[in-house]
């Protein structure tokens, strides 16, 4: 742990306050500025050691506390942070809570002890201890760099939170990992775990077991099961598993969902500078997990039936899981690009989403963007600042009726940024990987064939809710009908059984709520997506008091 403050009175103080309690497992290194603690981080860092908690003390001459723990994130990411602050500077203490991250802030004094530091440590180090940087030495990728299973198990773990370290399986390392495992090239990727287990071409399941996340439920009967672990599904399990509910919460890729995927949210509230969806969701998980919410990863809810006062959802490989009531939270996702060669490119150079893995591989190249929503306009302002160059392509005539002004404001002013409206891709080229794309115009009129090894997809985004045929009212595209959208002309919907109308959120199905995207006519935005999460758990206690 380093503890950096000006003051000496203050900086022996701390020190002795966390050596009381900390000393006999942490290392207590103390500054007396920012850099000081910088150049006391640099040697730890080359002696291999690692940072569990910095604390630092807002006011400091040359570097204040936020300045140096940005320079200090550089060197470890993984580290909680915490800024001491007098009464005075709280306002600089939040604002610090955007910029850097800050975990909390220490309000000066903190006598006692017992009361206002060691708890805020004690959920530092815990917090540390289950993100922990120990895994980024020890999660080892093996793969190629054009290969789709390779990046799916890289956009997997990124997606998850989970560190890992890549290798090529040309690379020297890469090939003594192969031989390490006793596997060929042709096993890839091959993921090596913390403790050394090799899994030759793995599923997201089995690297999810071996990786630690959860992907079995604990009970056999719920209060509630959330399907979806964008910001609706865990806006409920933070709200649901609050309020006493058993909660669990069921994802089958990664959590987070779209939001997790955004380079930067600028429009969320309480976030004045933006925040990473990655950052998010970890904020999310983390908060869901303090409130004892279960969050299984990889598994996919294929079903949902009604027996008597259960709900029960089905997984895809045919197990079940019963609750008083769910949570449809499931979104939407992209439409694929109906085009010659992009089915054999993807995930070689063609990317449904914003792959943030691919931005290193980026540099220097010409990428290409489709879609003309806000969620394409934030990936070329991402991927320009890697790319030599990005294309985005847009179906419609003007960006306006689509985007957002302040995006189409950012992507006027970047110079290596160039919009084509009325244009479409008719053609993805490349073997082993993406190299060129055909454009052309709104009359199919063939424009330009142009070099690409990056083409990013972000059209037609579709809520993929088949598996509630004929269980669930939905709307012609998929959309989950809900509360007032039910009644027609008045009437409740078909075979509804009880004397109320549908709660706001409930669907044609009493017990069973829809929130965020996935809902009909629901506003597609992060806030919403996390309100909606929260108002379907107090419709649930409702609807809960009244069976
Ligand atoms: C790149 C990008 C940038 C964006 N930027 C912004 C922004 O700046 N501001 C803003 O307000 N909004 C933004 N949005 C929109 C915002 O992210 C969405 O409105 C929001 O994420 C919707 O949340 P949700 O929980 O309803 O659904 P989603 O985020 O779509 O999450 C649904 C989750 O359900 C899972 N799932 C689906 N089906 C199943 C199943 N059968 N079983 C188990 N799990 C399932 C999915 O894997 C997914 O994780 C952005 C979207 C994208 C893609």
């Amino acid at each position: 742990m380093l503890t950096v403050d000006d003051d000496p009175a203050v900086s022996r103080a701390v020190a002795r306050d966390l050596r009381r309690r900390y000393g006999q497992d942490y290392q207590i290194v103390r500054a007396s500025s920012g850099t000081e603690a910088l150049d006391a981080l640099r040697e730890i860092k080359l002696r291999g050691g690692r940072v569990a908690v910095l604390l630092a003390d807002y006011r400091m001459p040359q570097m204040n506390g936020i300045e140096f723990l940005e320079q200090g994130m550089d060197l470890f990411p993984h580290a909680r942070r915490a800024l001491l602050t007098a009464y005075a500077d709280t306002d600089a203490a939040i604002q610090a809570i955007n910029l850097v991250d800050v975990d909390h802030y220490l309000l000066k004094p903190w006598d006692p002890p017992e009361e206002k530091l060691y708890p805020v440590v004690d959920e530092l180090l815990a917090a540390w201890r289950s993100a922990g940087e120990r895994e980024v030495e020890d999660v080892k990728v093996v793969g190629h760099r054009w290969s789709a299973p390779s990046y799916k198990i890289r956009d997997f773990l990124a997606r998850n939170l989970v560190p890992y370290r890549w290798f090529g399986a040309d690379e020297p390392e890469g090939r003594r990992l192969l031989e390490a495992a006793g596997v060929g090239p042709e096993s890839i990727p091959l993921v090596v775990t913390a403790d050394g287990q090799p899994l030759a071409a793995p599923t997201a399941a089995e690297v999810a077991a071996a990786v630690g996340l959860s992907t079995a439920p604990v009970r056999d009967f719920y209060d509630l099961i959330i399907v979806g672990g964008g910001p609706a599904g865990l806006g409920a399990a933070v709200y649901g598993a609050s309020e006493g509910l058993h909660t669990v919460l069921v994802e089958r890729r990664a959590i987070g969902g779209q939001a997790g995927q955004s380079s930067r949210i600028e429009n969320y509230l309480g976030f004045p500078d933006g925040v990473s969806g990655a950052q998010l969701t970890e904020r999310a998980r983390r908060q869901a997990g303090k409130f004892d919410a279960e969050v299984l990863t990889t598994r996919d809810v294929v079903g949902l039936s009604v027996r008597g006062g259960a709900r029960v959802v089905r997984f895809g490989d045919g197990t079940e899981l019963s609750a008083h009531a769910v949570i449809i939270a499931t979104g939407v996702s992209y439409r694929p690009l109906v085009a010659p060669g992009v089915t054999e490119l993807t995930g070689r150079g063609v990317y449904y989403g914003s792959a943030a893995t691919e931005a290193m591989a980026c540099a220097g190249t010409d990428v290409f963007i489709v879609g003309g929503a806000n969620s394409a306009g934030q990936a070329a302002l991402f991927f320009c600042r890697y790319a030599r160059s990005v294309t985005l392509v847009v179906r419609g005539d003007s960006l306006e009726r689509s985007m957002s002004y302040y995006l189409i404001q950012q992507i006027a002013s970047v110079d290596n940024i160039q919009v084509r409206t009325g244009t479409e891709v008719i053609e993805a080229h490349g073997d082993e990987h993406l190299e060129a794309v055909s454009l052309c115009d709104s009359k199919r009129t063939a424009l330009a064939t142009l070099p690409a090894e990056h083409m990013f997809v972000f059209i037609g985004a579709e809520p993929h809710t088949e598996w509630l045929d004929s269980v669930v009212a939905r709307d012609p595209r998929g959309f989950v009908y809900t509360g007032p959208d039910l009644l027609s002309g008045g009437q409740r919907p078909a075979g509804w059984d009880r004397d109320r109308d549908p709660y706001y959120l409930e669907s044609s199905v009493p017990g069973v709520f829809a929130a965020g995207d996935v809902r009909a006519n629901s506003v597609k935005r992060v806030a919403s997506a996390v309100g909606e999460g929260a108002m379907a758990v107090t419709l649930i206690h409702r609807y809960l008091e009244a069976q």
